[in-house]
């Protein structure tokens, strides 16, 4: 992607970024590296602890941050061409163990959204796994992992959350997780959307979308099931099979429209 990762701090395709983005809201860029440059009060790493991220996080949490302010900006849009105003997410960057309104979550959870407190958690740690334990290294890997978790936030903000939530506690077991693979696959489009509006903008470069159905692929629950357990059981699934993340992110990105990401097929309303 033409976003940070280059170089500590903002890199040269990160301040055309911010020129692009100036130019899309008539800012100053100025203003807006400002805007983008000092961790904002709802980003600390550790629980509770000071603001001090580790040097080497550093470009990571750069990069997260200005994915997530591409991700406000496309649903930003998106929302109020359905006349709804789009309610930004906070971020909070840990390491090792955080405590939130959803419970204890850890490096081993991986990147979670927590709707009772509407907060993505991003353990940095997850851009050494994308790489290491499923071999899906790249930066629009990495931005679709973030783009996804801000999918649940607009599933929230849209009330499909809620909705799924309150008819998986009357459904069995089975049942419920095949909800819940609907909501997954759903937040994987939803990714696909803000990738299509990225592309929009030119910030995608050669090979990004590849990078991002590799992860899709490489976090399926099939891929994983195999090789955590060697066997793979389907009633189990809570995110969707490899072929399915693939498809759903494909769709959104095609599209960029989530009129075309409806995984429930009529069963909310
Ligand atoms: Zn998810």
């Amino acid at each position: 992607m033409r976003i940070g990762m280059a170089g500590a701090g903002i890199g040269g395709a990160g301040l055309l970024l911010i020129i692009a983005l100036s130019l899309l809201t008539g800012e100053n860029p100025l203003d807006l590296l400002q805007q983008v440059g000092p961790l904002p009060d709802s980003a600390h790493v550790g629980s509770g602890g000071p603001a001090t991220a580790p040097a080497a996080a550093d470009e990571e949490s750069e990069f997260v941050r200005v994915v997530l302010g591409d991700t406000e900006d496309a649903w930003g849009r998106i929302f109020a061409a359905a006349g709804r105003q789009y309610a930004e997410p906070s971020l909070v960057l840990y390491s090792g163990a955080v405590e939130s309104a959803c419970g204890f979550g850890s490096a081993a959870v991986g990147p979670f959204y927590c709707p009772s407190d509407a907060k993505v958690y991003l353990d940095l740690s997850f851009f050494q796994d994308l790489t290491s334990r499923f071999g899906a290294p790249g930066d629009f890997a990495a931005a679709y992992v973030i783009a996804h978790e801000v999918g649940h936030h607009v599933q929230r903000l849209l009330g499909l959350e809620g909705q799924v939530a309150r008819l998986r506690q009357r459904v069995s077991a089975a049942d419920a997780n095949a909800l819940s693979v609907r909501l997954e696959l759903q937040a994987d489009c939803f990714a696909g959307v803000w990738g299509h509006h990225a592309a929009r903008k030119d910030l995608l470069e050669q090979g990004d979308v590849e990078e991002g159905l590799r992860a899709a692929a490489a976090i399926g629950d099939d891929r994983i099931q195999r090789r955590t357990q060697g066997y793979v059981v389907p009633d189990s699934f809570t995110h969707g099979s490899s072929a399915q993340r693939v498809e759903w992110l494909k769709r959104g990105l095609q599209f960029g429209d989530i009129a075309r990401c409806d995984t429930f097929e009529g069963l909310l309303r």
